[in-house]
């Protein structure tokens, strides 16, 4: 697919409590931008901070006409404003970079290099992880049983920060679900992918923005939102326990009635195994329900409060 002659990329970066990160990315990304062999604009989608994030961004939007800025009526979590921002850009190709820096702003020109040579979702795979590892742990976990249950591959090691060619953009945007995982539905809407390693650095300033729970969450959503596995593992798993108990029958038809002690404690060991694994489906079914449930409701993902003139 041949690139238009003068591109125009879209930056798009979710800010949530950024106010120290921010003094710090915008020279950065501007200098980095000087580089870039194409136009660009800026969109920064303010998620509902508590900070001075948004009047920071107002000002920049001020001075810059490269850079504009939405602002969220609270807030909608990191996806949401990655939609927003998709939602908003208007570039040929467009970048999802982290305000924190730890996505190095340096780094977009090799991944507008191999969109140039034909790649339409250019992703970025981090060589090394600086985080904490309890985290390490649990993403290397995450992964294996991801990668294990559902159809849809997500890399290893691929966070958001990504470059998409505009048709890949126009595909995420008409997707209307809620439970939105970038790295899950831009490896489903297919085109040619391509994994570029880099080094992913530590927070330049301020706090990790994501909880404990909203990670979690979000690697809920990478396995329930693309595998329908985990519903037909109630069948296997019933299947499993309607032999385990004919075994027990026969075990105990079979053994000598005066050794009573171990066969009477049998039948509640059974039940134990019973109520576990009809709880266990029964939390899968949940699952899906409440993804069903939040669907249904049909709830836009985000409500923008404000936003700044746009100048292109
Ligand atoms: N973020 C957001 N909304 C949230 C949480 C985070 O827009 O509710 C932004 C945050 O400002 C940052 C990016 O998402 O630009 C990644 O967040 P963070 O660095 O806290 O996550 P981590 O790097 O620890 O995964
Ligand atoms: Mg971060």
């Amino acid at each position: 697919m041949p690139r238009p002659a003068d591109p125009l990329l879209s930056i798009i970066v979710p800010c949530y409590n950024e106010e120290l990160a921010l003094p710090l990315l915008i020279p950065r990304l501007k200098a980095a931008a000087l580089t870039w062999p194409c136009r660009h604009e800026v969109i920064c989608v303010d998620d509902g901070s508590r900070d001075t994030t948004w009047s920071l961004l107002q000002a920049q939007a001020a001075v810059d006409p490269h850079w504009r800025a939405v602002s969220f009526s609270r807030n909608f979590g990191h996806q949401a404003a990655i939609a927003a921002g998709l939602q908003n850009a208007r570039g040929d190709a467009v970048v999802i970079l982290d305000a924190d820096m730890q996505d190095p702003p340096e780094e977009i020109i090799r991944l507008i290099a191999e969109w140039q040579q034909g790649f339409d979702v250019v992703f970025g795979v981090r060589e090394s992880r600086q985080d904490p590892v309890v985290k390490h742990i649990l993403a290397w976990g995450f992964y294996r049983v991801q990668s294990k249950l559902t159809p849809t591959p997500i890399a290893k090691d691929a966070g958001e920060f990504a470059l998409l060619d505009r048709r890949v953009v126009n595909a995420i945007n008409l997707l209307p679900e809620r439970s939105r995982y970038l790295r899950g539905l831009r490896s489903w809407v297919g085109f040619k992918q391509k994994a570029v390693l880099f080094r992913r650095d530590s927070r330049a300033a301020g706090e990790a923005k994501y909880s404990f729970a909203q990670s979690l969450r979000l690697a809920l959503d990478g396995i329930f939102a693309f595998s329908t596995v985990p519903l037909r593992l109630a069948t296997w798993l019933g299947i499993g326990v309607i032999i385990l108990a004919l075994l027990t029958t026969v075990f105990l038809l079979v053994r000598p009635a005066d050794q009573l002690p171990l066969s009477s404690a049998l039948p509640w060991l059974g039940m134990l195994i019973l109520g576990g694994t009809q709880l266990l489906c029964l939390g899968i079914v949940g699952e899906y329900l409440a993804r069903i449930f939040e669907e249904s409701k049909a709830r836009p993902l985000y409500i923008i409060a404000e936003h700044t003139e746009k100048p292109l």
